[in-house]
């Protein structure tokens, strides 16, 4: 399935709820309004969705929210969706705290690896960005449970100039220490409570320039579609750093990705407004060659990205909270 610019779909990214136990700053609404459980797709309709995806040529699913894993039975859905052919790999993006309990039965439904959003390791930090109490160590024992049962660990970190940016070196002895793949996320203009500023992205040069004072480092070959520009230590330890530049250096060129909203919409491009309505043709009888065409239609239609608004020296507009389409 390939858009316009000569794109192909490879990933997609399912957000399988709205709702979140979290309440990071940077992302949920101060109000937020949850969708009713009825406008929610359920596992067979996102599973038939994800299935002629696949035959589109998709093979890579990532599972994000609001919090996917207070979705109900959520590990049901990885089984099903693991289980589709054609599908390699089904991961999940999670706040953290609730993997020490359901890593274990993640794993045994099929999925593959889990990344774990971690802004600050300072307790009342962490706190303040997430509005969540006394949870930082229960997210470090849900790192750690998921590394146990087998499932391929990363770590993002949405970095703030004036906010945690002092934390830099720490995320790095982490990805050391740990052994994972630390990322760091350019701040976007998806926040729900609409305090996003370009003064306050720090941009991925910025970042990597910290961490490079202090730790050398080599690049590592960037898969074609990869979101982050990667490095290793020099010195031979364990682990790994990188950025994702969505905002200073946009990879929308390369981009395979496609989403899928807990309402049921695609959306081709985070930055972009235009969303396309797949639940009516799921819920009205559609057969799966109309949708998979209406599915390619839209993908066909998908906005050139970042680059271009870059391009035109247009600025940033808010499209939407990050909680309703799930990064
Ligand atoms: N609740 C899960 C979590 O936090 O990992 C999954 C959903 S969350 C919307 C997906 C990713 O988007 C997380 O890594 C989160 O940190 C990131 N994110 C949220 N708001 C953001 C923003 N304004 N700029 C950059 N990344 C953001
Ligand atoms: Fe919830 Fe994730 Fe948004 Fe934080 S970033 S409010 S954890 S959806």
């Amino acid at each position: 399935m390939g858009d316009s610019y000569g794109r192909v779909a490879k990933k997609l990214r399912i957000q399988v709820t709205d709702r979140c136990n979290y309440s990071c700053d940077f992302c949920m609404p101060l109000h937020p309004e949850w969708l009713n459980r009825s406008e929610i797709l359920t596992f067979e309709e996102i599973t038939r969705t994800a299935r002629l995806l696949a035959t589109m040529g998709v093979e890579r699913i990532r599972l994000s929210g609001g919090e996917p894993l207070v979705r109900q039975d959520v590990e049901k859905l990885v089984r099903l969706l693991a289980d589709i052919r054609g599908i390699k790999n089904v991961s999940i993006t999670t706040n953290g705290p609730m993997l020490k309990k359901m890593a274990g039965r993640l794993r045994e439904n099929g999925l593959a690896g889990v990344t774990v959003s971690l802004h600050s390791l300072k307790p009342d930090r962490y706190e303040a960005i997430t509005g969540a109490r006394d949870m930082l160590p229960r997210v470090l024992d849900g790192m750690e449970e998921a590394r146990r049962v087998g499932l391929a660990l990363k770590v993002n970190c949405v970095v703030r100039r004036g906010d945690n940016e002092d934390e830099l070196l720490d995320f790095a002895r982490l990805a050391r220490d740990w052994n994972v793949t630390v990322r760091f996320i350019e701040y976007m203009p998806f926040d729900g409570r609409r305090l996003w500023d370009a003064d306050r992205v720090l941009s991925g040069a910025e970042i990597m320039g910290r961490v490079q004072a202090v730790y050398r480092l080599s690049p590592v070959a960037r898969e074609r579609g990869a979101t982050a520009s990667t490095y290793k230590f020099a010195d031979g330890s364990a682990g790994e750093v990188g950025t994702v530049t969505s905002m200073t250096q946009p990879f929308c060129g390369s981009c395979d990705r496609i989403r899928l909203t807990a309402d049921g919409k695609m959306v081709p491009c985070l930055f972009s407004m235009e969303e396309y309505d797949v639940k009516s043709l799921l819920r009205g009888g559609a057969r799966d060659e109309e949708i998979a065409n209406y599915i390619r239609r839209c993908f066909w239609l998908k906005f050139e990205g970042v680059e271009s608004l870059l391009r035109q020296n247009a600025t940033f507009k808010h499209v939407r909270p990050m909680n309703t389409i799930g990064g």
